[in-house]
């Protein structure tokens, strides 16, 4: 699998490599604005770009002059974009190819475009306003803290289960240590292993959720909405696929080695240091199903970058030999952690199953 291609969670619980197309036409072929080099076509299409967005939304009053030179009103209406859209520590008063403010410019330019062509249908991309991307995304972040408990369960299993192994004395019985020993084995399947290996493994899983604490526990620019690691699904959301979320693998500690940044995706503009949640078909299911499914994604996103290292999908819970995959592959694979740390915070296994009615039937009541 190539490693531009997105993983998506779908909805019968198994993740497709999806190829995610261009999300918007603007490009240019060198950098604008402040040090940029300045090509005169390039320079006119940020122009352009620039007057299609409103003045509330950082956008230039009065209209830029498209005439393709770069002076002091075009890059001061660069700045001012890039503060309005990512605060003063996002300003470096340029436009670079294939970076987040050209990203930004083109999801503007498609809602312009949307709007003149009427094109736009419910649930397109250029449809949905800044104000209701952020709403949704304010439902997902709300369940980051169930997502946080579930990963602090598994953590504090991990603990119990290394004390056990680490004190041969202790007998295997049902008291507490002794559960968690026992559920960290139905997963990760280690009890035939040599201590030095139960240890291994217990280091090996234990990093993948502390990586995963990492990404949603501490405050930063990239824990909070717009910004950070979780971000809306720019895709149409077609409920015919049916995707819950989509992430690049590895995507938490990928570093373009050119810049030094995290990676764009060239194909489609998008941030591959992100988890992409579409909010309109996660709306369907219930708490447990959207935690289980961003701790199947974190999985993803926070493993090894390095493909035979990296954390892939070798079975997934639903299938009947999800228990026979071998050790080496199970601490690979997604669905382990996510079931693991479901049922290391529930007591019991995650229930797949119900989606939620979308709306409530209410009895009808008559008034006499
Ligand atoms: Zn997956």
């Amino acid at each position: 699998m190539s490693d531009d291609l997105a993983c998506a969670r779908c909805a019968d619980g198994e993740c497709r490599s999806m190829a995610i197309d261009a999300i918007s036409d603007l490009s240019i072929s060198a950098s604008v604005g402040a040090n940029g080099r300045n090509i005169k076509d390039d320079v006119a299409t940020i122009q352009e770009a620039l007057n299609q967005v409103p003045k509330q939304s950082g956008g230039p009053f009065p209209l830029l002059a498209v005439d393709g030179l770069c002076g002091p009103k075009t890059r001061k209406a660069i700045a001012e974009f890039q503060v309005k859209q990512f605060g003063w520590g996002g300003t470096d008063g340029r436009v670079d190819p294939e970076r987040r403010t050209i990203i930004k410019l083109g999801e503007f330019q498609e809602r312009a475009n949307a709007q003149t062509t009427g094109t736009a249908t419910a649930g397109a991309p250029g449809s949905v306003s800044e104000f209701d991307r952020l709403a949704e995304m304010h439902t997902v972040y709300a369940k980051l803290p169930e997502a946080m408990s579930w990963i602090h369960a598994a953590l504090r299993t991990l603990d119990r289960a290394e004390h056990v192994i680490q004190n041969t004395a202790i007998e295997l019985t049902l008291d507490a240590a002794g559960r968690d020993f026992v559920l960290v084995d139905k997963y990760f399947d280690i009890i035939r292993l040599p201590k030095p290996r139960q240890l291994g493994a217990i280091q090996f899983v234990r990093r993948v959720f502390q990586n995963m604490r990492m990404c949603i526990g501490h405050f930063s620019q990239m824990t909070l909405i717009g910004t950070g690691y979780f971000q809306y699904d720019p895709t149409k959301q077609n409920p015919k696929d049916q995707h819950l979320a989509f992430t690049y693998f590895g995507g938490f500690t990928r570093v373009d080695s050119r810049t030094k940044r995290p990676p764009v995706n060239a194909r489609n503009g998008l941030r591959m240091d992100a988890i992409y949640m579409a909010t309109k078909v996660l709306g369907a299911y219930t708490l447990e199903v959207i935690t289980n499914t961003i701790v199947h994604e974190l999985a993803h996103f926070v493993g090894p970058e390095n493909r035979g290292d990296g954390i892939r999908d070798h079975s997934y819970r639903h299938k009947p030999s999800f228990f026979k995959l071998p050790h080496f592959q199970r601490l690979r694979t997604a669905d382990y952690y996510n079931e693991f740390a479901g049922e290391a915070k529930l007591g019991r296994e995650v229930d797949n199953d119900k989606a939620k009615p979308r709306f409530i039937q209410l009895p009808e009541v008559i008034i006499r």
